[in-house]
């Protein structure tokens, strides 16, 4: 267990003894063949292992049938910002209390394992430190949520984005002052370094082109997050910011729409195990395409200015190609969805636009636990694993927009403990 997550793995109190779940469909999260009329048992929070729904339940444990259903480990969100803001406020209501969009991070992430997300990596928080502070409210009982991993505070160059989105950036300047970044992020909490390698188009004036950190601030910062034994996600729209970032040899390249272009760097990346997290909602959000999952099917009503949200669009259609060619070249790809409880409409969106169910699904489960350095102990279902498990009413291989139903999501269990779920609620229990 990586000693820097004590507060992620240690501490939520484990199911006591032992659950038989049988007569399942069991999807590995590896890719792996699916299997039918299958078991599994839990021992104490940890996946002891797959059996037959034919044998009989083992001795002191408690059997629970899901004959129809489907077995498969909770699904992890590998990109996603904490929003936790009030909604706007009525004109003439009392103005926002202090502490009142606290109560805003917890319905989000109580709201993110109710639909079967079990383990959460936050790229950002407008609040830097709320992702920290709600994960130690969970930590000592408060509410449940997913286990969380957070970057702190995003790091970039002096740029526009720094007065867009709240304390969501650390600004610096020089070799120096980004390994100072980087350790102040650790000192803060942080479970992995983020970086801008470019501009972001989710505001008007970043530019997304250039690197926007030079060699030796980005040499700085992989060094001393690696150095440090943590992981290291960037930010990258250009070509020429992802070619710097696979040439730093970060973990995960995030966006990174228009790599289908560069075929070279899709070779890099699978050969040196780099990650690519599409985001692909984040376009349809900024697009102005809502829920829909077929882009061709909706009109696009974009909040945005219109320069932005026809770029979306745009990027959309490269991002899809990125997937696509990813794809096809090896590259592991993770699924983030980028908004707020996107991870089941980026899993849809990642198979309208190319993927198969399982790849979407293996992207959302065993490549996402690999994507966060998780993957020893999250991701998939198989002995020694930790049972973070979701369980579906059907086959989200055959019927994967159940994903996007709660009414179809049966039951999610944290470390074997059953926390959410429409079981659950039918049995009057809520989380
Ligand atoms: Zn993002």
């Amino acid at each position: 267990m990586p000693h820097r997550f004590p507060a992620l793995i240690a501490d939520p109190p484990r199911g006591a003894g032992r659950l038989w779940l049988t007569g399942a469909r069991v999807f590995d999260g590896s890719g792996g063949r699916v299997r039918e009329d299958a078991a599994v048992l839990v021992d104490d929070g940890v996946i002891a292992r797959i059996g037959d729904a034919a044998e009989p339940c083992p001795q002191g444990a408690r059997p629970l049938d899901v004959r129809g259903r489907t077995v498969m480990p909770g699904l992890i969100e590998a990109h996603a910002h904490l929003a936790g803001r009030v909604p706007a406020m009525r004109p003439g209501a009392e103005p926002e209390l202090p502490g009142t969009a606290a109560h805003f991070v917890q319905a989000e992430l109580r709201g993110y394992l109710r639909r079967g997300v079990t383990t959460i990596r936050f790229t950002g928080s407008s609040q830097s430190l709320a992702p920290q502070e709600a994960r130690q409210a969970m930590r000592y009982g408060a509410f449940r949520g997913p286990r969380l991993l957070t970057c702190g505070k995003i790091i970039s160059a002096t740029a526009p984005g720094g007065r867009f989105y709240g304390q969501m950036y650390r600004e610096a300047d020089g070799a120096d002052d980004v390994r100072r970044a980087v350790r102040e992020q650790i000192r803060a909490g942080a479970d992995f370094i983020k970086v801008m390698t470019t501009g972001a188009r989710s505001n008007e004036l970043e530019d997304p082109e250039p690197v926007q950190l030079t060699e030796a601030e980005l040499a700085a910062a992989a060094d001393e997050t690696h150095r440090l034994g943590y992981r290291l996600c960037a930010h990258a729209e250009g070509l020429a910011g992802c070619e710097a970032a696979i040439k730093h040899g970060v973990d995960t390249i995030e966006h990174g729409m228009y790599l289908h272009q560069r075929p070279d760097m899709l070779e890099a990346m699978a050969a040196a195990g780099t990650v690519l997290v599409p985001t692909l909602s984040g376009y349809y959000e900024m697009a102005g395409l809502g829920d829909v999952i077929d882009p061709a099917k909706a009109e696009p009503h974009p909040a945005m200015p219109p320069m932005l949200a026809s770029l979306a669009l745009h990027n959309l259609d490269q991002g899809a190609a990125t997937l696509r060619a990813a794809s096809r070249a090896g590259v592991a790809i993770a699924a983030g969805g980028d908004v707020v409880h996107g991870t089941g409409l980026e899993i849809c969106r990642m198979i309208h636009h190319g993927l198969t169910a399982a790849e979407a699904l293996v992207a959302a489960t065993g490549t996402a636990a690999r994507a966060i350095g998780l993957h020893e102990q999250l991701g998939t279902l198989e002995p020694g694993r930790l049972a973070d498990l979701l369980i579906t009413d059907g086959d989200p291989l055959r019927e994967p927009e159940l994903l996007i139903n709660p009414a179809r999501i049966w039951l999610v269990l944290q470390l074997g403990t059953p926390v959410a779920g429409q079981a659950l609620e039918a049995a009057g229990q809520y989380c």
